[in-house]
């Protein structure tokens, strides 16, 4: 589940050690299209968002 930071509004995966403090989400937001709307390296080992579950 991709969990949003609370400083930046940033995207990133649960266990990634980016953020302090984060919201987990449901889905991705509307603007997130790809997976290089994506900015964290926590995402680098996905090819695609249908990948991430
Ligand atoms: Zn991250």
């Amino acid at each position: 589940m991709p969990v949003m930071s609370s400083d930046d509004f940033s995207l990133h995966r649960e266990d990634c050690g980016e953020f302090d403090d984060g919201m987990p989400i449901s889905s991705f937001p509307d603007e997130v299209s790809s997976i290089e709307d994506l900015d964290c390296e926590c995402w680098s080992e996905f090819g695609s968002l249908t990948e991430v579950s």
